[in-house]
């Protein structure tokens, strides 16, 4: 049994891995790498064998697990593609997203390999496309039950990340397998903790993301809601608006719901709520699957409940900010051409308004720069466009979707693998659980596969 690790590099990028398991090539994830450009920011497909890939497992719709799928499918025509109808329906709206982004950027920033795919490469892609169920066991022909017992099967646990997003189980060669994707073991404000399995895994595949951040103990989901409802109200108070950069899948959908929690009880009674186009369609995607057990409170109808209105790429230069609104806009790091960008540009050097960060941020990304930022510090949220002056109120909040290091670590040790591969986090993130594991659990052997190399599990 092999594990090649395709990305290019050890960091949070492009993420895709290949497990040849029974004499099966499962591929697992497709992302697109959010700062690289072109080919560059795609998995390295040239270490598959062409024609070779049997399955492609899809973790959940986030860009770094799903952003390249079309490329693979388009020269492994062969393979079927499972995912979860959350990842189905998301990935399909991220994907076509995608295609509008890079054609943009082939024109604004002459990235000639761009687009990678078209609008109708997805739907092609598409056709591959087999949704399974949470705690169904199929095989790679995507029939239900354990199959012959000789072929490799998988089954989909809820991750507790993203809407749809899912840890999945592989058996083959009389072994298990279980690849997390991106997990959250704690509760969110919509979407429910992770439910993986507790025993009987002999290879864990882990993803380390939070490595490099110690627990605060005094920090909880909810002491932290409390503080981000007081920090809009005192904002209103100062006479200003509150604009929060958000990801358009994930972090929107959770602080909608916060804000539909302020509403309910009062505080927020008619406050309007702006939000952009794709954040929007996504939204829909959560509404439509309201009922899926992945998520908390089964009847919030979001559109519905707080009817967000949507702010547009031409409006968002010249609609004022005026006071006692919040703007929810994407991109969650402000890059550049994105509605937070351009938003921001106009709220920064005004002292009434209020800009509140609910994720991480790349210090090397506009947000990230803002957050390191003193008052009157000019910074540069556009290498094309002047400087602006921060003047407006600054605040961050932790809503990491990702879990902590610590409970993912005791996860790892409850679970007591035979072997643990370290994937998806940064050089320092992943050498800490490495440390702690090696300390904690010393007849588990942990692997960190270095980018290009096959290691044998
Ligand atoms: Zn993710
Ligand atoms: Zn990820």
């Amino acid at each position: 049994m092999e594990f090649v690790n395709l990305t290019r590099r050890t960091e949070i990028g492009a993420n895709s891995y290949l497990l040849q398991i029974a004499g099966r090539n499962i591929v697992l994830d497709c992302g697109m790498h959010p700062k690289e450009r072109g080919l560059a920011a795609t998995p390295d497909y040239a270490r598959i064998p062409q024609g070779t890939v049997n399955a492609i497992v899809i973790t959940h719709a986030h860009q770094d697990h799903i952003g390249s799928l079309p490329v693979l499918t388009r020269s492994e025509q062969q393979a079927l593609v499972f995912l979860t109808e959350g990842t189905r329906r998301i990935g399909e709206i991220m994907l076509h997203n995608s295609v509008n982004v890079m054609m943009r950027q082939r024109e604004d920033d002459n990235v000639l390999e761009y687009p990678l795919f078209t609008h109708r490469g997805i739907e092609f892609s598409r056709s591959m496309w087999r949704p399974a169920p949470v705690g169904v066991t199929f095989t790679l022909d995507g029939e239900r039950g354990a199959g012959d017992g000789v072929e490799p099967t998988l089954e989909f646990y809820n991750a507790g990340h993203i809407l749809g997003s899912a840890g999945v189980l592989i058996r083959g060669e009389g072994r298990t397998i279980f690849y997390t994707g991106d997990v959250n073991f704690e509760s969110q404000t919509l979407m429910r903790a992770a439910d993986f399995p507790t025993e009987g895994v002999d290879v864990l595949i882990m993803e380390t993301t939070r490595g490099d951040a110690p627990l605060s103990e005094e920090i909880t989901r909810q002491s932290e809601e409390r503080r981000f409802a007081d920090a809009i109200l005192a904002a209103f108070a100062r006479g200003g608006s509150v604009t929060i950069p958000v990801f358009a899948l994930g972090k929107t959908q959770e602080v909608l719901t916060m804000l539909w929690k302020m509403r309910k009880s009062g505080e927020l009674a008619h406050t309007p709520v702006y939000i952009g186009g794709l954040s929007t369609k996504i939204t829909g995607a959560y509404d439509a699957l309201a009922q899926n057990n992945d998520r908390s409170l089964p009847e919030l109808m979001l559109l519905h409940e707080m009817a967000p209105y949507v702010l547009s790429g031409n409006e968002v230069h010249t609609f004022p900010a005026r006071k006692h609104c919040i703007f929810a806009l994407s991109s969650g790091m402000m890059t550049e051409n994105t509605l937070s960008n351009f938003w921001v540009r106009k709220i920064l050097p005004d002292p009434q308004q209020s800009l509140f960060f609910v994720g991480y941020a790349d210090p090397e990304s506009p947000a990230g720069k803002v957050k390191a930022a003193k008052p009157g510090d000019r910074i540069v949220l556009d290498p094309d466009l002047p400087p602006v002056e921060r003047r407006c109120h600054v605040d961050s909040f932790n809503f990491s979707a990702h879990s902590t290091r610590e409970t993912l670590l005791r996860y790892a040790l409850s679970l007591r693998p035979k072997k643990i591969v370290l994937v998806h986090g940064d050089p320092p993130a992943i050498a800490w659980f490495r440390k702690e594991l090696a300390a904690q659990l010393p007849d588990t052997e942990v692997v960190v596969p270095d980018p290009g190399c096959t290691i044998t599990l």
